[in-house]
């Protein structure tokens, strides 16, 4: 009697359940994302990395009307009730605000409004327009409670906050959940120069990242080498505008309301994932978020004394204005010979 094969195959398929790498690209948060995940289930992680990006940005958007935060921009001083994440992610924000002598700050969001980088209508404000705005800056206006199981924020009249400096971390502290939750050995994240380096590669060995030449965006600078760990870029050639031949970009040094006038090009900031599920709660992906971006905002000496002071377990790849790249000695960073920096590996 001939037999069908068709149920044998069927059942070594399913026995086998090969591991495969899924990648999906999407375009949230005002940036190109990109996940890959390699696993059996790697199609069901992917899609509920994305379904997540998607909720965090009706969250935390600035620019759309029903997002959380637009509901506590526009409250005029009132107490808004939040979600647990987007309160706790206020609270991380003004503890940053502190521990960086406030060159990260939320509370940006008018200055950068007069900018026009939020709305993308670029435009130079006048001196008195900054200095009218300039007390609306300050991070000790968040005022956070809670009344039984609600969240509330509020802020003073005026005020309003802008999370694209640590909204993209975030996502990605929410994508290691994710990557924890299902139990995957390798796979990567990427949010708009913020990685996600989950494992390494299939293969075993680190994951590569590119970490771009600043004053030559089509080209690197240097490579760095990762294993569960997050990295974070910031820099000016990000976004910016010209006008009458000065370019002006969106990292604001709030203490002068203008792009900061920073002696770096870029800064990048490493650091090890957390091997516990942060649910809603700030993890590492936050901090090198909002710490990339203050410390560029600080410069390279400050931010060297703030490596060292050892508050946080982080390492860094500076680029200099004056042509050199710095690193620290906890990443593996090689530099890119053609890209004409010098290279200075502090021991
Ligand atoms: P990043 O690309 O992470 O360095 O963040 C830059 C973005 O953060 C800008 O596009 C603004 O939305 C916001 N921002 C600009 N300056 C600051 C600042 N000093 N502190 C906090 N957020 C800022
Ligand atoms: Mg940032």
């Amino acid at each position: 009697m001939k037999r069908s094969l068709f149920p044998v195959f069927f059942l070594l398929l399913t026995l086998c359940g090969c591991a495969k790498t899924e990648q999906q690209t999407i375009f949230a948060m005002n940036t190109v994302m990109e996940f890959s995940v390699h696993d059996k289930a790697a199609e069901d992680t992917v899609a509920r990395m994305t379904q997540r990006i998607n909720e965090l940005e009706a969250l935390l958007s600035r620019t759309r009307e029903e997002s959380e935060v637009s509901a506590l921009n526009t409250a005029n001083g009132a107490e808004t009730p939040i979600s647990f994440e987007v309160w706790s992610l206020l609270d991380t924000a003004r503890a940053l605000t502190n521990a960086t002598d406030g060159a990260f700050d939320v509370t940006i969001a008018p200055i950068a409004s007069a900018w026009g980088f939020a709305e993308e209508a670029f435009r130079v404000p006048s001196r008195e327009e900054l200095n009218t705005l300039a007390p609306l800056v300050n991070s000790d206006g968040i005022t956070l409670a809670q009344n039984g199981g609600t969240y509330l924020a509020s802020l003073q009249p005026g005020q309003a906050v802008d999370l694209g400096g640590i909204a993209k971390g975030y996502a990605s502290d929410c994508i290691a959940d994710i990557f924890l939750e299902d139990s995957i050995k390798s796979g990567y994240a990427s949010l708009g120069g913020n990685i996600l380096a989950w494992g390494g590669k299939n293969d075993g060995s680190p994951w590569r990242v590119g970490v771009k030449d600043p004053s030559n965006t089509e080209a690197l600078c240097g490579v760095l080498e990762l294993r569960d760990a997050y990295a974070v870029t910031s820099g000016g050639y990000e976004r910016f505008f010209e006008e009458n031949g000065v370019t002006y970009h969106h990292i604001i040094d709030p203490a002068t309301g203008a792009p900061a006038e920073s002696d770096l090009l870029s800064v990048t900031v490493v650091m090890d994932r957390e091997d516990t599920l942060l649910e809603g709660r700030c993890g590492s992906g936050t901090l090198c978020d909002a710490l990339s971006t203050a410390l560029f905002v600080m410069g390279e000496d400050a931010a060297l004394d703030f490596w060292r002071s050892g508050g946080y377990d982080l390492d860094l790849v500076l680029v200099t204005a004056d042509g050199r790249i710095i690193s620290t000695p906890g990443v593996a960073f090689a530099p890119v010979e053609e890209s004409g920096y010098s290279y200075e590996a502090i021991s």
